[in-house]
């Protein structure tokens, strides 16, 4: 059996392997995107988990995976934010932020299986941007929890909070433990896709998540891009945590290139429905500088969830189609009869301090990618 861990650390290797394979994707790229591809590649490298890139077809450019994983000269662009949803205005110490007054975020770590090129993070990864935003002093983060009342859940994030160590987790699982107004735990994670094995190989942790279901309502908010990430070893990994009492959400980002197709986000919304990961949120794609090029057009957006919608029954569709923005989350929700230029939305989440409710109306041409503040 190959332990997690050594299934993590052979990615590095692979990604290396790939880069230098001379009949590989690198090499074949088109002369004049090289330079381009290897400044993308330098500022964000490039991490492909191990057995994900035997999913990949490496020779075809418009794979969706390999979009997902692989640098383009796309990149290029220095269009877009690297905080498009405001996260310096809601961090209280570094790796604990409070947007949303329920919730505080708990950024564990910086690392991550592979390196998604749209990653709305990618500051945190990334070597041209000097920033340490995971939690340093933890002592602090649980200390503030304990005195606001009003967080009900923690929801730990990164980088992908499955990478750290059992034993860590189980650390911050204690310290958390006694604070009483805390009911509930979240985990955003994309392991069940990248990196199976850490569900598979490490039974102390099923074990922690099993023990834990008595104190904390444990909700795994998975990260799923494509049906052909759905293997059998994905498979497993959503059945062991099922079995542990985790209660599994999918969180998908709409990409362009990845998934914004019917097909595509039909068959992934059923396929995960019916392992019992329930529907949450569908992404609008975010101006992440350096990766724009995933975005587009709202309205492009809302006929295809809307097609979505026509396939799937009441319990699939239950997904809200969700735009991040630095004032909190608006549900994207349709257009009016006759009224092409505005966009009805519903404040979904609003940042504490902000006093935004019910709908809103964005001015909006068919061209609109995004909804500026
Ligand atoms: S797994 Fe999540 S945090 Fe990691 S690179 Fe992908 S989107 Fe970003």
């Amino acid at each position: 059996m190959v332990l997690w861990q050594d299934e993590l650390s052979s990615g590095l290797r692979q990604a290396r392997a790939l880069a230098a394979d001379p009949s590989g994707p690198w090499l074949s790229l088109p002369q004049e995107d090289q330079p381009a591809v290897a400044a993308a590649r330098e500022r964000f490298p490039f991490l492909v988990p191990t057995g994900y890139a035997d999913l990949i077809d490496w020779n075809d450019p418009g794979d969706p995976l390999r979009q997902l994983l692989m640098p383009t000269a796309a990149e290029d662009s220095p269009d877009g934010s690297l905080d498009t949803s405001g996260e310096a205005l809601s961090t209280i110490v570094p790796g604990l932020q409070h947007k949303y007054e329920q919730t505080a975020v708990f950024l564990l770590t910086e690392a991550c299986a592979g390196h998604c090129r749209y990653c709305f993070r990618r500051r945190l990864m990334s070597r041209d941007v000097m920033t340490k935003e995971t939690i340093e002093d933890l002592e602090a983060a649980v200390a503030y929890v304990a005195a606001h009342p009003e967080v009900e859940n923690v929801l730990l994030s990164g980088g992908d909070p499955m990478i750290c160590s059992t034993r860590r987790l189980e650390r911050l699982f204690e310290a958390l433990s006694p604070i009483r107004h805390l009911w509930q735990l979240r985990i955003s994670t994309k392991l069940p896709a990248f990196l199976p094995s850490r569900f598979s190989t490490d039974p102390a942790l099923l074990a922690l998540l099993h023990r834990l279901r008595t104190r904390f309502q444990i909700v795994v908010q998975c990260h799923f891009d494509h049906p052909r990430e759905i293997t059998p070893a994905a498979e497993r990994a959503i059945e062991a945590l099922r079995e542990s009492g985790c209660l599994l959400t999918a969180q998908i980002p709409l990409m362009k290139g990845v998934n914004a197709d019917v097909d595509v986000l039909t068959e992934l919304f059923k396929r995960l429905h019916r392992l019992g990961v329930l529907p949450q949120y569908l992404f609008h794609p975010r101006p992440v500088q350096h990766a724009t090029h995933f975005q587009l057009p709202l309205l492009d957006g809302l006929a295809l969830v809307e097609a979505v919608r026509r396939r799937c029954n009441g319990p699939v569709k239950r997904f809200r189609y969700i735009l991040t923005h630095a004032d909190g989350k608006l549900e994207l929700v349709g257009q009016l009869p006759g009224r092409d230029g505005e966009l009805v939305c519903r404040w979904h989440q609003v940042r504490r301090g902000i006093t935004r409710e019910g709908l809103h109306l964005a001015q909006i041409t068919p061209e609109t990618t995004w909804l500026q503040q």
